[in-house]
């Protein structure tokens, strides 16, 4: 097992890709905390899901844009399993309104979860980590718009950039402390966040004419990768994006 002996918060992970991530650390012998906004019967589930696979794992509510919740979420995974060794930022909300259009309030939303709420967590995860002196992972659920624009979305493209500059520059200032900081850029992932697709055929068609592998993303595709980045197999690497996303970003269109 990869993760055996290792403790492990995700937030946002009562579903969608965080709930798979926490499945597959399971699966390989962490300890889970899964944090949730509002929906504790979900993360109840998960957790269940999580200890039938015969892992230890704790539900936790805590939004991330709040500083006061990440430091109780980091808490209460201490005193429940007596460390913390693996850091994953997934909590996320987007909403898609013309950039003409955008009130300052929307901005600000999503910037206070997708930008400000992964640096708390980072930092909060980061002096636990070096408190205990040997090391650790953090890992930050980035996406393919970190360098790709996606119109009507502007706030969470610009929160989805910053998050590249910030994993690079505190993967440096890590360093010395053997935290490793990576970010996993997802494509097209079939989660609740874009439900709206399976509703729209004619989308999704367009959608996957822009995949080169022709089909849309798992969760579990981005929790394999987020699993190896977790282990000892990965402690070399820090301060990059690995991008899961079908080839998405290479296709050349109509060229
Ligand atoms: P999702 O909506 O299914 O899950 C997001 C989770 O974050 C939910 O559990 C939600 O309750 C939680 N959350 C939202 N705001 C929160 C807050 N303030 N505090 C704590 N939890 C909060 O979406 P998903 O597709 O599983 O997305 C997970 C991550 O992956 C997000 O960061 C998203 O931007 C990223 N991503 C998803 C896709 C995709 O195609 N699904 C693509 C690229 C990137």
């Amino acid at each position: 097992m990869q993760l055996e002996n290792k403790v492990a918060i995700v937030t946002g992970s009562s579903l969608g890709i965080g709930k798979a991530i926490a499945m597959a650390f399971g699966k390989e012998g962490a300890s889970v905390t899964v944090d949730y906004r509002s929906h504790p019967d979900e993360a109840k589930e998960a957790v269940q899901e999580i200890e039938k696979v015969g892992a230890r794992a704790i539900s936790v509510q805590a939004d991330v844009s709040k500083p006061e919740d990440i430091k109780s979420l980091i808490q209460k995974t201490v005193e429940e399993f007596g460390r913390l060794d693996i850091m994953v930022n997934n909590a996320g909300i987007e909403e898609k309104v013309p950039f003409l259009e955008t009130p300052l309030e929307l901005w600000e939303k999503v910037i206070s979860v997708n930008l400000t709420g992964v640096w708390l967590c980072c930092q909060e995860a980061a002096k636990q980590m070096v408190s205990q002196g040997d090391g650790g992972r953090i890992i930050n659920i980035s996406s393919i718009h970190e360098e790709i624009t996606m119109p009507t979305n502007a706030p969470y493209c610009a929160a989805k950039g910053g998050l590249k500059m910030l994993m690079r520059t505190i993967a440096v200032e890590l360093a010395p402390h053997g935290i490793t900081v990576n970010n996993i850029g997802p494509g097209a992932i079939e989660t609740p966040i874009n439900r709206n697709l399976k509703e729209n055929p004619e989308q999704m068609k367009e959608l996957l004419g822009e995949i080169p592998l022709g089909r849309i993303g798992q969760p579990e595709d981005v929790a394999s990768l987020a699993t190896f980045l977790a282990s000892d197999a990965a402690s070399y690497i820090t301060g990059s994006t690995y991008f899961v996303d079908g080839g998405m970003m290479r296709q050349s269109g109509s060229l």
